[in-house]
């Protein structure tokens, strides 16, 4: 029967860590045209590492901008303050924190109001030195994220962070490709970074995308069938309920697990082929 069907199609997806919120998720997953990703967390690690930082005083930048990051969850966050840790300088605290969606943070540190933002952020701030400007682009295109740190309007700093992609991004891309499947990288990263990202891949890349950009985009792909969006839930999770069929990487955080119709618990990047072809399987046994 058709209840028995989808019963035993949730199961065998629990079984393989794939969580299934109902019939309803498992058969629109196998209808997708386009699987759509978050960059951090979800086709990388989201386990960035600082690489570089440029300043007068390099603890000084990694000083004050972990003050400010101490707040916030973001992958790039723990990054930062885990340098900071490593180069065994005091935290300070920090108040009136405040997170600029898509863009960076923002906190009150030893009086000073210091902000941690992409260089297109900064750029519209303050005017970004000649030699800062360079570095920033050269770290884009070796496909490391750059942030920078400013004292109001004045730059203290650069840090260079690189997220390396999941091990079975490249080979679960082209298994959804060979099932017919366009696959997309949406991220809120510079074109650069996400280009050099995306190349290593293989699969497109919309770059600079405010949250809001990425629910336009999602209407858009929904004109041309059934869209899942595959995200971590930090920053994209109205992506992820706007999309036919949003899935969380991981069980990591809450709100992913919320809203989200499917979760990969394993945090494979394959689980979404793996939901398709279950999806696709438990269909055919009803018809
Ligand atoms: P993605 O789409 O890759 O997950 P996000 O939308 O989470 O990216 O973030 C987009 C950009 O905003 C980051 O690349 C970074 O430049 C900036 N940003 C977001 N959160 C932070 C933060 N906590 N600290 C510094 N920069 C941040
Ligand atoms: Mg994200």
């Amino acid at each position: 029967s058709v209840p028995a069907a989808i019963t035993s199609g949730i199961s065998a997806g629990t079984r393989r860590g794939l969580l299934i919120k109902g019939g309803a998720a498992l058969e629109s997953i196998g209808h997708v045209k386009t699987v759509a990703f978050d960059k951090t967390g979800t086709l990388t690690a989201g386990k960035p590492k600082v690489t570089q930082v440029v300043g007068e005083n390099q603890n000084e930048v990694l000083r004050l901008a972990a003050a400010v990051e101490a707040g916030s969850s973001h992958p790039l966050a723990k990054a930062i303050v885990e340098a900071a840790k490593h180069a065994q300088v005091t935290i300070p605290a920090a108040a009136d924190a405040g997170a600029l969606a898509g863009k960076g943070v923002t906190a009150r540190v030893e009086g000073r109001r210091i902000l941690v933002t992409s260089p297109s952020y900064a750029a519209s701030q303050t005017v970004l030195s000649e030699t800062h400007t360079q570095s920033i682009q050269l770290f884009e295109e070796q496909g490391h994220t750059t942030v920078v740190v400013l004292d109001e309007q004045k730059t203290i700093g650069l840090i260079a962070i690189r997220d390396e992609p999941r091990e079975d991004a490249r080979s679960a891309l082209l298994e959804l490709h060979q099932q017919g499947i366009k696959t997309l990288m949406l991220t809120g990263d510079n074109a650069r970074t996400g280009a050099a990202i995306a190349k290593a891949l293989g699969l497109e890349v919309r770059a600079e995308l405010l949250p809001e950009d990425k629910l336009k985009l999602i209407d858009g792909l929904r004109l041309q069938g059934g869209v899942a969006m595959v995200g971590d839930g930090i920053n994209d999770a109205p992506a992820l309920a706007r999309a036919d069929v949003g899935i969380a990487m991981g069980g990591g955080t809450d709100v992913a697990l919320e809203t989200a119709d499917a979760a990969l618990l394993r945090e494979k990047v394959q689980g979404v082929s793996e939901l398709v072809q279950l999806s696709r399987a438990t269909m055919q046994n009803i018809k």
